[in-house]
């Protein structure tokens, strides 16, 4: 654990380092979870989010995209439940006077005794070997009978608080587990409360009678009052879908783990209407293609897992979160609902006009049932370059540090560089870098060694580095480098253009997600 908080470190600081991430307002000391993104981040995140866009509404012909307003009627935030209901309960220690989530520390202590089993498996299996009957293992060890026995009661009584919205009893559950904050080490807790996370400002000038409106804690809102504007304006038929990226804005109190946890964030966020009582079946069916989604970036398969939740939100009959394996555990980093009829009535009830919808086929109207896939931008960006950042040792004692990114997300492509500053040979690259340049995002680079020059575009994921020598003015080819191999190859300049782009469309990875 202690090396992966390291890893997690030193992503951190690289991504300082290399222009991918700045923390907010730097030179007044910071603000509080709140980063910006330099111009190496910019372009990752630009690429994540096509990647995102493209496979919702290139794939879909029946998913269409919108971009509404941060700013809305306060009501909205009524209907939704915003105002009353979203409340995250809080915890303070008294001695270290650092604040939690409630939820959030009983989830952790519950992933512990997981650990826990899991290390009990790891060392039997070891023991055994090939004889090794896991399930049985399971199901038979005492010491993991024991354990699991404990963490299911907690997970029943966990649950069950949540559901009830009891703060007392999920006070006594961090009593009762012996909890301690990580800071303190104590466990001298106050109550739990709840806090509303939205930001407010004011509209208009107070003289006129200002109105309160609050900064959007979500995207999806936007969707929903857009509803019928978008079935109607686009002759949209019953299953369909409207996607949207944008800012949302959250008061969190936990701020910490980087980007992960933002208070100024953006969200992907699909909402898919489909009708009443065939919403399960579009939940599974999403559920398998977003995951497909992720899995396309090659990652690694095992990154990935469900995690199903324990309390449903007001609005939801199903839900799950797919999860990431950041330097610090299983993340979540998408969660996909079934929202029912909930927000659409809602918006009915509150704003008094009709949202349903006339279904031809089956000749009556009636309000539709809404999947969502809600997606961080933020987090995926962080789970990408967690995923491919990787410390290498090279033969003669050096070592680089390399972003192995999914070429399509990479920010710059290709680098290309003369072997030396003269000769004719940077001219040639020049030539190469501004035919090039209309296809991909291509950097030149003539300063410094060419081993420096590789470990520079190592360091912010560049797939390709393709080089110029004295050889190229005659043969007309140049030296191709791959980013994770270090291979080199001698390859045309004509074919460069057809050779990288088979690697970093976005193309190849859409089609990966497209059964
Ligand atoms: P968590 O439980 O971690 O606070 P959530 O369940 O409240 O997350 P949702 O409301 O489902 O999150 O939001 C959808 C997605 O938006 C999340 O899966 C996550 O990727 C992203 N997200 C939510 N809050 C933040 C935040 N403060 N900073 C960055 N991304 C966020």
């Amino acid at each position: 654990m202690a090396q992966q908080e390291d890893v997690f470190k030193k992503l951190v600081s690289h991504c300082k380092e290399y222009g991918f991430v700045f923390p907010s307002s730097e030179i007044y000391d910071g603000l509080g979870a709140v980063y910006d993104y330099g111009q190496n981040g910019v372009e990752l995140k630009n690429n994540i989010k096509k990647y995102w866009w493209d496979s919702m509404t290139l794939l879909h012909d029946n998913v269409v995209g919108i971009d509404s307003a941060i700013f809305m009627h306060p009501t909205i935030w009524k209907a939704s439940g915003h105002v009353d209901a979203f409340n995250d309960p809080l915890i303070d220690n008294k001695d270290s006077k650092k604040r939690y989530r409630a939820d959030v520390l009983i989830e952790e202590q519950l992933a512990k005794y997981d650990d826990k089993i899991n290390k009990e498996v790891e060392k039997a299996a070891k023991r055994f070997g090939d004889s090794f009957d896991e399930a049985q293992f399971r199901g038979t060890n005492p010491r993991v009978l024991e354990i699991t026995e404990k963490r299911d009661v907690l997970h029943t009584r966990f649950a069950k608080a949540l559901n009830d919205n009891n703060l007392e009893e999920l006070r006594q559950i961090i009593v009762d587990e012996e909890m301690v904050c990580p800071v303190s080490g104590t466990r001298n807790w106050t109550e739990v409360r709840q806090f509303n996370l939205m930001f407010s400002t004011e509209m208009g000038s107070t003289s006129d009678g200002a109105m309160k409106i609050y900064l959007r804690p979500e995207t999806a809102q936007g969707i929903f009052v857009n509803f019928l504007n978008v079935q109607k304006s686009g002759r949209m038929k019953i299953p369909f879908g409207i996607a949207q990226i944008g800012k949302a804005f959250r008061n969190e109190i936990v701020a910490r783990q980087f980007v992960f946890r933002m208070r100024e964030f953006e969200q992907m966020e699909m909402q898919f209407f489909v009708r009443p009582g065939e919403e399960l079946n579009w939940f599974a069916q999403w559920k398998e293609t977003r995951i497909r989604w992720h899995k396309a970036l090659g990652l690694g398969d095992r990154k990935y897992r469900f995690h199903d939740h324990d309390k449903l939100a007001h609005y939801a009959n199903a839900a799950t979160d797919i999860e990431f394996e950041m330097p610090f555990g299983f993340k979540e980093v998408e969660g996909i609902h079934s929202r029912t009829d909930f927000d659409l009535s809602s918006h009915e009830k509150y704003s008094g006009k009709k949202l349903q919808y006339f279904d031809p086929e089956l000749n009556q109207s009636y309000t539709p049932y809404v999947i969502e896939t809600s997606i961080g931008v933020d987090r995926m960006f962080l789970s990408v370059l967690a995923g491919s950042y990787c410390e290498e040792a090279l033969e003669g004692g050096d070592t680089r540090v390399v972003l192995k990114l999914p070429p399509a997300l990479a920010p710059v492509k290709l680098a290309v560089l003369p072997l030396v500053k003269k000769d004719g040979l940077p001219e040639k690259a020049l030539e190469i870098r501004n035919e090039l340049k209309f296809s991909f995002n291509c950097q030149y680079d003539e300063k410094d060694s060419i081993g420096k020059r590789y470990r520079r575009q190592d360091a912010i994921g560049t797939p390709y580095c393709v080089t110029i020598d004295h050889d190229t003015l005659n043969d007309h080819q140049v030296t191709i480098r791959h980013r994770d191999t270090m291979q080199q190859e001698r390859v045309p300049v004509a074919d460069l253009q057809s050779i990288i782009a088979e690697k970093v469309s976005l193309k190849n990875l859409l089609k990966q997600i497209k059964s």
